[in-house]
């Protein structure tokens, strides 16, 4: 469905299932599946992990949904979840703990969506990397702490960035989605 407004550019062998096979993964060993945000570029392969529990910010549910019925809007509903999939709410308190005293920790950076968040994960050596959704589009951004582009609260927005920026500089990688330069790294 994503395709009716995102014509995407990968081949079969990029997409992440396929990643997850060359990484000797089995989809099924997946627990968690964590969606930044609902927009079509963010999620829609969820139901491929049916064993996973989906988690998610509450407010950003709840404003995808109401959004469905708008005709302009980047949520398509099937992408969300499969059928039957446990999805977990999450309150968009600071922070959520997902396992083992931080280790996985979903935060809260709303903004660019209502229910926005990012996935700090931190290995047993301290090296930390935050996962920014589209909290930040590009390395200008976090340098600049300016969140541009489509933006849902420009002041939540301009918090979220600083607060990644923050992280940033106390050591964390920020690893931004959408920029190309970092990934390639
Ligand atoms: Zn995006």
């Amino acid at each position: 469905m994503a395709t009716a407004v995102t014509v995407p550019h990968y081949s079969e062998s990029e997409t992440l299932l396929a990643r997850l096979t060359q990484a000797g993964i089995d989809a099924s060993q997946i627990r968690f599946v964590i969606n930044s945000h609902l927009y079509n570029d963010h999620c829609g392969v969820n139901r491929f992990f049916p064993q996973a529990t989906v988690l998610l910010h509450q407010s950003e549910y709840d404003h995808a949904v109401g959004m469905m019925d708008t005709g302009k809007h980047g949520y398509m509903r099937d992408d969300f979840c499969g059928d039957g999939q446990t999805v977990e709410m999450i309150e968009c308190d600071d922070s959520y703990d997902i396992f083992d005293g931080s280790r996985l920790r979903l935060l809260s950076t709303v903004g660019h969506t209502p229910g926005h968040q990012s996935l700090q994960v931190t290995f047993p050596s301290g090296r930390q990397f935050v996962m920014t959704g589209d909290a930040l589009y590009t390395s200008r951004q976090l340098a600049t702490r300016q969140p541009l582009g489509l933006v849902f609260d420009k002041r939540e927005a301009l918090a979220s960035a600083n607060r990644l920026a923050d992280l940033g500089e106390k050591g964390a990688t920020i690893l931004i989605h959408h920029e190309p330069g970092i990934w390639s790294e």
